[in-house]
C-alpha cells in the first residue's frame, strides 16, 4: 500500500514507523533482522531504507602519492527492501538520491523496486561526498530532490527516459521528499526553503518526512508556514532519542539542529552514557506524545539500527 493509503486507513489515529540504515559491507542481514523484530510489535505499516552513496577514501601509496579509492560503505538497500517486505509484509520504503546517479541509473533502480512490488520511495537529492564542498550532480543526473521527484513522475505517467520506448508501463510509486523544521543547511531563510519543498510537492511528492528535532515548538511553526504556503500533503516528524553524550555536538554540527537547553543541562548532569539513554529516552516520550496529541499521522523514528530505545519509547506510547 501507499503510504498516504495507510495515513487515510489510519482514520486520524497516529502511526508508528521507523527508518533503519544497511549494515556496513561484510555484514549480513541478520543484523538488519535483530533491529527489526522488536518493534514489530509496534505494527509499523512501512519501513524506510536510507541509501549511502559512495564516498572518495584518499589512501597513501608506496611511493607517497595519494590513491584515491571509491567506497560504498553500506550497499543494499535494494535488497533489504525486498527483503523486509517478503519477510514482514510491510512496505519497505527505500531511500534514492540524486547524487552518484545518473538519470539513466535513477530509471533503472526504479524499474528493480517496481519489479519488486515496492510501492514507495523517497525522493532525496544526498549530501555532497566528503571530499567535496558543494553537493555535486552527476554530469547526467538531477541536481535537486525535485528533478528526481518529476522523473519518477514521468515514470508513473509511462514516460521513460529511452525515446524508443514508445509507450512504458506506468509504475505507481507514491513519493516522499524531505522537509527541515530548522532549515536545510544550505537554505538561505526557512522561508526559501519552505518554497523550495512547495516545489517537490508541484513535481508530484505525496508526503513529507522530517529531519529530525528535538523542540516540537519548532516543529509546529514549520508546519503552520507551510500550510500556510499552501502545502497540503501529511507532514510526517522524524524523531531520534539522543543516545551518547558526544551527540550533543555531533547531532547541531552533522544535521543542523538545534538543542534546547534543558535537554542538553540533563544529558551533561548525565555520568554515563547509559543515563544519557536514559535521558533520551524520556525526552522524545514526551515529544511523542505531544506530537500525538497533536494528530501528527505518522511517529517516524531514526533508530539507526538501535532498536532498544526506540522499543522502549513506543511501548509508553503506542
Ligand atoms: P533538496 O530538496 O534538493 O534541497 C537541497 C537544498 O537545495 C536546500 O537548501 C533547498 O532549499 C535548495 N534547493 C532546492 N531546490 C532548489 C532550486 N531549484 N534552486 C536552488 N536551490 C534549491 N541522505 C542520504 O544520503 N541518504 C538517505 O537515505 C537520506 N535520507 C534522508 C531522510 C530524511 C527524512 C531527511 C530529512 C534527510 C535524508 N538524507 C539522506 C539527507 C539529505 O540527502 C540531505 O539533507 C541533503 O543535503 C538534501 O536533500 P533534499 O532531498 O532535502 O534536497
Amino acid at each position: 500500500m501507499k503510504i498516504t493509503e495507510h495515513i487515510k486507513a489510519a482514520e486520524g489515529k497516529s502511526l508508528f514507523s521507523f527508518e533503519i540504515l544497511p549494515p556496513l559491507k561484510g555484514h549480513n542481514i541478520q543484523s538488519i533482522y535483530q533491529s527489526i523484530d522488536p518493534l514489530m510489535e509496534f505494527d509499523p505499516p512501512f519501513i524506510d531504507v536510507t541509501y549511502h552513496r559512495e564516498e572518495y577514501v584518499y589512501s597513501e601509496r608506496d611511493n607517497g602519492l595519494l590513491e584515491k579509492k571509491i567506497v560504498r560503505k553500506r550497499p543494499g538497500t535494494v535488497g533489504i527492501c525486498a527483503a523486509i517486505q517478503s519477510r514482514y509484509g510491510v512496505d519497505a520504503v527505500p531511500h534514492i538520491l540524486c547524487g552518484g546517479f545518473s538519470k539513466e541509473d535513477t530509471e533503472n533502480f526504479l524499474i528493480d523496486i517496481d519489479f519488486l512490488g515496492i510501492k514507495n520511495v523517497m525522493a532525496l537529492r544526498g549530501d555532497a561526498v566528503k571530499s567535496e564542498i558543494y553537493f555535486k550532480p552527476e554530469p547526467d543526473g538531477n541536481c535537486y530532490a525535485s528533478d528526481l521527484v518529476t522523473q519518477i513522475r514521468e515514470m508513473n505517467k509511462g514516460n521513460y527516459l529511452d525515446e524508443v520506448i514508445e509507450k512504458g508501463h506506468n509504475t505507481d510509486f507514491c513519493v516522499g521528499v524531505a522537509g527541515y523544521p530548522e532549515k536545510h543547511m544550505e537554505a538561505p531563510s526557512l522561508d526559501k526553503d519552505i518554497q523550495r519543498l512547495k516545489e517537490k510537492i508541484e513535481a508530484g511528492a505525496e508526503y513529507v518526512v522530517t529531519q529530525m528535532f528535538f523542540d516540537n515548538e519548532r516543529f509546529f511553526e514549520f508546519v503552520e508556514k507551510c500550510r500556510e504556503s499552501g502545502i497540503t500533503v501529511p507532514i510526517i516528524p522524524g524523531l531520534k532519542p539522543i543516545a551518547t553524550k558526544r551527540q550533543l555536538s555531533v547531532i547541531p554540527h552533522r544535521f543542523h539542529v538545534d538543542m534546547p537547553d534543558c535537554l542538553i543541562k540533563e544529558v551533561e548532569k548525565c555520568k554515563d552514557n547509559k543515563e544519557v539513554r536514559q535521558v533520551g529516552v524520556e525526552w522524545c516520550i514526551q515529544q511523542s506524545r505531544e506530537l500525538v496529541a497533536r494528530g501528527v499521522p505518522v511517529l517516524h523514528y531514526y533508530s539507526m539500527g538501535k532498536s532498544t530505545n526506540i522499543q522502549k519509547i513506543a511501548s509508553a506510547v503506542f
